[in-house]
């Protein structure tokens, strides 16, 4: 049987609340003999700031970089506002991020039938939708250099951020995008700005170079990051896999993800580079939302996003493909049953706390398993 490690950073405000869930998944995966999941836990945000004055310590670093998979799940909150910026509770996402290498952000969004009018679109539009954004993460405008800002003397400042991309950064997320779309419905549409940009200029031509010697059983389209926006919200399931640059990644990502109703349900992962011995990438799987200080301890959030992120690590860090297929449906089935917690629950009271979604989530997934 194989075994893995698991590193958890459950974090701040509902981070441990939704962690918790899944780790009561693991469990179960254990006892059942599915898998081994060794697991770990280690401080990171607020209260790693508060037990060692960091945001993460080298030492939960060095177990993360270690690990088959980190589970990552919220920082930050209003107790930790006014502490120094180099330590504040993000730091420790963004360390992680560099010191794995993770440059390749995968957001699902897809809307579950049972949800479909939670959209702000209609049923028809939304319904059955099943998308992936893979976004680049570690480079363009948001590290490039320089970035200033400038007093120009004269009442007047000149604010710079640079939008640099290079050939291989370019070459290895296209890459990621086209494995990623083999197991999909086998399209990659690619969004860029070549009309106005000399980086995409470059990403459409590395992009294409890439598809045509290495995936041609892949339909690849280039759309531009604008319209690709526009197309998002007129017939978002024309798409299968979107690949695009970090900041209109950050963008389209956002606009996908409310498609499909709330931030409770949104995983996503980042990935690094597959190992040159091993070809594991390392990993870090987390829900897109914060750590929710306003519903912290109520029991009221919602831990599908949490545990929708494990299935993201069954399938692309733990071989168990199978396996996050079945919490797929499990989820399914349980948002089909009218289960709810109060973020999508339609304005209605909520009839689930965080514990009882979890629980009801591990309840279809023993009956899919027999
Ligand atoms: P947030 O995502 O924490 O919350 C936004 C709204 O969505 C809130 O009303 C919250 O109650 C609701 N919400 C979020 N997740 C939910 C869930 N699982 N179930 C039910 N409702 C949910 O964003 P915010 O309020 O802007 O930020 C709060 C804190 O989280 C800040 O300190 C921010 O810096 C931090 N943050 C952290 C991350 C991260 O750890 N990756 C991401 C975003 C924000």
């Amino acid at each position: 049987m194989a075994s893995y490690n698991l590193f958890l950073l459950p974090g701040d405000g509902i981070g441990p609340e939704v962690m918790k869930e899944v780790e009561a998944i693991i469990a179960w995966f254990n006892a059942q003999g599915i898998a081994r999941f060794e697991t770990d836990h280690g401080l990171v945000g607020g209260t790693a700031y508060d037990t060692h004055g960091q945001a993460i310590s080298e030492a939960d670093m060095a177990k993360a970089m270690a690990s088959d998979a980190v589970l990552f799940g919220a920082v930050g909150g209003p107790k930790w506002e006014k502490v120094p910026y180099e330590v504040r509770p993000e730091a420790g996402l963004l360390r992680l991020r560099k010191d794995l290498g993770l440059f390749a952000n995968l957001r699902p969004a897809i809307c579950y039938p049972a949800l479909a009018d939670a959209s702000s679109l209609k049923r028809e539009v939304v319904e059955g939708l099943d998308i992936l954004i893979v976004r680049e993460l570690t480079g363009g405008v948001y590290f490039g250099e320089p970035k200033t800002i400038t007093d120009l003397g004269n009442g007047q400042k000149r604010g710079i951020d640079t939008q640099v991309y290079e050939t291989y950064e370019i070459e290895r997320i296209s890459r990621v995008a086209f494995e990623l779309a083999r197991t999909r419905r086998k399209k990659v549409s690619s969004a860029e700005k070549r009309n106005v940009m000399k980086t995409g200029v470059l990403w459409n031509e590395v992009v294409t170079r890439v598809h045509a010697a290495e995936y041609p059983d892949i339909q690849l389209e280039h759309v531009l990051a604008d319209n690709c926006a526009m197309q998002l919200v007129r017939w978002p399931k024309q798409y299968d896999v979107i690949v695009t640059d970090n900041l209109f990644g950050d963008v389209l990502s956002d606009v996908a993800a409310m498609l499909t109703g709330s931030l409770g349900m949104l995983p996503s992962a980042s990935l690094g580079a597959p190992d040159q011995k091993t070809g594991r990438r390392k990993s870090l799987y987390e829900p897109v939302h914060g750590s929710a200080p306003d519903i912290a301890g109520t029991g009221a959030a919602n831990p599908i996003a949490m545990i929708a992120s494990f299935g993201m690590a069954l399938r692309y860090s733990l071989g168990l493909g199978e396996w996050a297929d079945k919490l797929d449906q499990a989820i399914a089935a349980v948002l089909a049953k009218g289960i709810r917690t109060r973020d999508i629950a339609g304005g209605q009271p909520a009839n689930a706390t965080t514990t009882q979604m979890g629980a009801a989530i591990l309840t279809e997934l023993k009956a899919l398993a027999v």
